[in-house]
């Protein structure tokens, strides 16, 4: 089901995806793996936040997350996060309190 748009989507508006996981709609994915080929983006896998940690440790959701805030132009101008950082951090969160058991 190819539906790559003709321009890259700004980061603050993530597409509806379905999560390699629990096959739940979400509509903050966070990316948990995927095939980089070199004509493009290739095969990407994306979980809801709360499944995300099965794939990423806390570290990686972590280390993603302050990536993500330090690149993005929407959480720089907003002063908040935006829906993909929003993600991550819950992401993160789910990752740590798992961690924590
Ligand atoms: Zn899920
Ligand atoms: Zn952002």
């Amino acid at each position: 089901m190819p539906d790559a748009p003709a321009h890259t989507p700004p980061a603050a508006a993530p597409a509806r995806r379905m999560c390699v996981d629990c096959k739940e709609m979400t509509d903050r994915p966070v990316i948990v793996g995927g095939v980089e080929q070199n004509s493009g983006p290739g095969w990407i896998a994306y979980a809801c936040p709360a499944c995300a940690h099965h794939y990423r440790t806390a570290d990686d959701l972590g280390a993603a997350l302050v990536t993500h805030t330090v690149n993005c132009t929407a959480c720089a101008a907003a002063g908040a996060d935006c829906a993909t950082a929003e993600a991550l951090r819950e992401a993160h969160q789910a990752a740590e309190a798992e961690a924590d058991r």
